[in-house]
């Protein structure tokens, strides 16, 4: 069963020194001042978002006897559970003055009375500022890590993805693969048509790479016109799959600036993890394989051998 959707806005607050009166009556409960003062303290301590919710589900999961809570954001793309579902639930659309900051669902044992759902309207009254921060500081993140032409993930965003990934392809023993992709005579585009027919081709390139990709796969621009995509859980020959579909979807795309109808095409080179792989080692290798697609004549994909085991170098 569902309650309907509440609207919690700010700007039309009851004074709690009404509501704690009301609540003051029902024992089972923590008292409206005390919940408020104990929200305010813990959700200060955190600017992450899911650490802010995990403290805010924990606090009335334990005063409140909540079952679990859902948190989602369309905007922002975002969707966090935490507890378990239940069959009652109870949904708030979170807005400020200023914006929506996503819609919170209570998951509840029991119909809730009168007086919890007032406690449950305080805790959202004490989340939403907290709320909109870790919102911000998300936003803050997002931006130090995107390329701002394209939208990809920058050269340090690779970087610190690249060490996480390998550590947890290794520790769980999961295939992992790269693709290294640069734009074949891209200079000439430039030359010909000048830099801001460039910049549209990159913006368009990223959207044409990340089709064929899952949604689980991320694709960084390390250089100007150098792309790599990281697959997870991607063995060598899914890697050659995923790498011939995206040059096949460039080479078939047109793209219209300034009126002007272009056609790209992009080389590739794939490498796989191997157990001895570092992250330079692993990008050197899919690095490699890209030199040898442009050397064999471009608009192709080579995959790089695995890297000879020492055991076999002695031999
Ligand atoms: P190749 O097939 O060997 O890769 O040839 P290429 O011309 O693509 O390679 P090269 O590395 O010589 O040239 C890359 C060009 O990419 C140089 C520069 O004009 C262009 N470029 C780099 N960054 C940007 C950018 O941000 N915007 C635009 N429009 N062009 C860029
Ligand atoms: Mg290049
Ligand atoms: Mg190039």
């Amino acid at each position: 069963m569902a309650l309907a959707l509440n609207t919690m806005d700010t700007t039309d607050h009851t004074p709690i020194h009404t509501i704690a009166d009301e609540l003051s009556s029902d024992m089972r409960y923590p008292s409206a001042p005390e919940l408020q003062l104990q929200l305010a303290t813990i959700l200060q301590t955190t600017l992450d978002l899911e650490t802010l919710l995990q403290l805010f589900y924990e606090e009335i999961a334990d005063n409140l006897g909540i079952t679990g809570l859902a948190y989602r954001s369309e905007d922002d793309k975002i969707h966090i559970e935490l507890g378990l579902t239940a069959e009652v639930t109870c949904s708030y659309r979170l807005t400020t003055p200023e914006s929506g900051v996503g819609e919170l669902k209570f998951f509840l044992n029991d119909t809730p009375h009168e007086s919890l759902l007032k406690l449950l309207e305080i805790s959202i009254g004490a989340l939403l500022y907290p709320l909109r921060n870790a919102l911000t500081y998300r936003e803050v993140l997002k931006a130090a890590l995107t390329d701002q032409l394209t939208g990809a993930g920058n050269r340090a965003s690779l970087d610190a993805t690249l060490t996480r990934e390998i550590n947890l392809s290794k520790r769980h023993s999961q295939p992992f693969s790269m693709l290294a992709i640069d734009i074949d005579w891209f200079k000439k585009i430039n030359d010909n048509y000048g830099h801001q027919a460039g910049d549209e081709i990159l913006k368009s390139l990223v959207e044409t790479i990340e089709k064929p990709a899952r949604s689980t796969d991320q694709t960084f621009r390390y250089g100007g016109e150098e792309f790599v995509v990281l697959l997870h859980n991607t063995t060598r020959r899914g890697a050659e799959v995923i790498a011939e579909r995206i040059r096949e979807a460039v080479e078939q795309q047109t793209v219209v600036v300034l009126g002007e109808a272009l056609k790209i095409t992009v080389s590739i080179g794939a490498a796989t993890l191997d157990i001895q792989d570092t992250g330079k080692s692993f990008f050197n290798r899919a690095d490699q394989a890209l030199y040898e697609a442009k050397r064999n004549g471009r608009n192709q994909v080579v995959c790089s051998t695995q890297p000879q085991r020492v055991d076999e170098v002695l031999v």
